[in-house]
């Protein structure tokens, strides 16, 4: 244990998962404001703005169990300290890997991990498009005993008082898989509006969620099944007629999403449109929508 800021924070290094929510667990029952730090993208920007920091700071670095991801016959399961740097080759997953490519600048992917994403919860972060998308499982771990979530629950009420994420599970691949985001200037802001898409040809099903739009990850599941009757699942292709119908069901559907605050740059019926535009485009990208085919319908 060591003290920051004049010795007014005091700073845990754990080296494992128990030693890290058994300091969470410590600092808590103390009565002390603590936070736990990943690679401090969104934390230190925030610090340094902040006008007193925390009691207590627990700094995963050195906790390697954190970083470790891996396959099974079924399932991928992702760190919470993996960074966004480890995913964007990781061949097994390349809906993850394309996300990962998106975001920020290779310092920010050098240094920003899973478990950062899931701490901070940005309405537009990508990663928590993508893994709503994926209807991703998020682990969890306390002094008390470990559980998992479904992301949609675990992004309705965050990590409980000294709770750690420590992995997020999905179902491995069964079709092809995009990420597509409209930004700022790369490197310096979050997407204005974007969209993953995951396409499932066991279960023959289209999984799609729109960031940007909404006051989170918006799962578009009236589109989804909208569409589901005119893929063909034996070829993994739709008529480009039908990318653009699940476009027009994308942006119907956002329509009716509780919208994120007003942003004069970005006008709510822009984002909607835009959602739709970037969930056709996805769509067409995954399931060979050749363009001009279909049009008769
Ligand atoms: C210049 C810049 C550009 C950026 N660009 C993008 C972008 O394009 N897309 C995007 O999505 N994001 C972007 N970000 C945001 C940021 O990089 C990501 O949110 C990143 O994933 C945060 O991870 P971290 O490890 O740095 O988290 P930290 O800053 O260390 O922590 C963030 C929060 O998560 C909590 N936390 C950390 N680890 C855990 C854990 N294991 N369990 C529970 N809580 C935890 C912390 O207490 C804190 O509240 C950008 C940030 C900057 C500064």
């Amino acid at each position: 244990m060591t003290t920051l800021g004049g010795g007014s924070t005091v700073l845990h290094r754990p080296g494992t998962v128990g030693e890290a929510v058994a300091s969470l667990a410590a600092e808590a029952s103390a009565g002390r404001q603590v936070r736990l730090l990943a690679g401090g993208t969104d934390l230190v920007p925030a610090l340094r703005a902040a006008v007193r920091g925390p009691a207590a700071i627990v700094a995963l670095r050195r906790v390697l169990e954190l970083r470790v991801r891996g396959a099974s016959a079924d399932t991928l399961t992702v760190g919470a300290g993996v960074t966004y740097a480890d995913l964007e080759g990781w061949s097994l997953a390349p809906g993850l890997a394309a996300t990962s490519r998106t975001v920020g600048s290779a310092q920010i992917r050098n240094c920003g991990t899973v478990g950062g994403a899931l701490g901070s919860a940005n309405p537009r972060g990508d990663l928590l498009t993508f893994l709503s998308a994926a209807d991703a499982e998020v682990l969890l771990a306390t002094a008390g005993g470990n559980r998992s979530t479904g992301i949609a629950d675990y992004l309705r009420t965050g990590p409980d008082p000294g709770e750690l994420v420590t992995a997020v599970r999905m179902a491995r691949p069964s079709g092809p898989q995009t990420y597509l985001k409209i930004g700022g200037r790369q490197a310096a802001f979050p997407a204005v509006v974007s969209c993953a898409l995951l396409v499932d040809r066991v279960r023959e099903r289209v999984c799609c969620a729109v960031g940007g739009v909404a006051t989170g990850p918006w799962r578009v599941a009236t589109a989804e099944r909208g569409v589901r009757d005119e893929v063909d699942w034996v070829t993994g292709t739709a008529p480009a007629a039908v990318a653009r119908r699940f476009g027009q069901l994308v942006a119907e559907a956002l329509r009716g999403a509780p919208p994120l605050p007003e942003d004069p740059r970005h006008p709510a019926e822009y984002r909607v449109h835009a959602g739709g535009v970037l969930a056709a485009r996805a769509f067409a990208r995954c399931l060979g929508a050749v363009p001009g085919a279909g049009r008769s319908g």
